[in-house]
Formats: structure tokens, C-alpha cells, sequence
């Protein structure tokens, strides 16, 4: 499963980084990343952001 986070939106915060609890998440230099092997769609990370940047993949239900 996957989250989708939207480049526009994302300050670059690595708070979600953090608060996941499957470490699904990475800061990248460019970017906020989504490790599909590790994530478990519990839309911690999409509560926590401040921006509104990220959303579950619907299509991984
Ligand atoms: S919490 Fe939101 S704004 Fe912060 S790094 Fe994650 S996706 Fe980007
Ligand atoms: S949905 Fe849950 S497991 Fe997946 S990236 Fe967000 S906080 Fe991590």
C-alpha cells in the first residue's frame, strides 16, 4: 500500500517522517517518499501533515 503525497503542497517538513509507524516514509532532497512495501494505509501521516499534502491511494484498498 501507498500513500500519495502532492509535490505542490509538501513543505518539506519530515513530519510525517516521523510519525509513521511502519517507517513507510523518507525525506528525499527533492521530495517526500512512499515505501509501498512498508506501508499499511493507516493515514496517520495524511492527519498529521500541515499542508494537506498527502492522501491515501485509493486504488490499494
Ligand atoms: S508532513 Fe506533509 S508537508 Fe511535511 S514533509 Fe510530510 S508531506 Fe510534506
Ligand atoms: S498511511 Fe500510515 S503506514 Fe502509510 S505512510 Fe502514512 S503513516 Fe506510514
Amino acid at each position: 500500500m501507498s500513500v500519495k503525497i502532492d509535490r505542490s503542497k509538501c513543505i518539506y517538513c519530515g513530519g510525517c517522517v516521523s510519525v509513521c509507524p511502519s517507517n513507510a516514509l523518507d525525506l528525499k532532497e527533492t521530495r517526500v517518499e512512499c515505501d509501498p512495501e512498508k506501508c499499511v494505509n493507516c493515514s496517520v501521516c495524511v492527519k498529521f501533515c500541515p499542508m494537506g499534502a498527502i492522501s491515501l491511494n485509493k486504488k490499494d484498498k
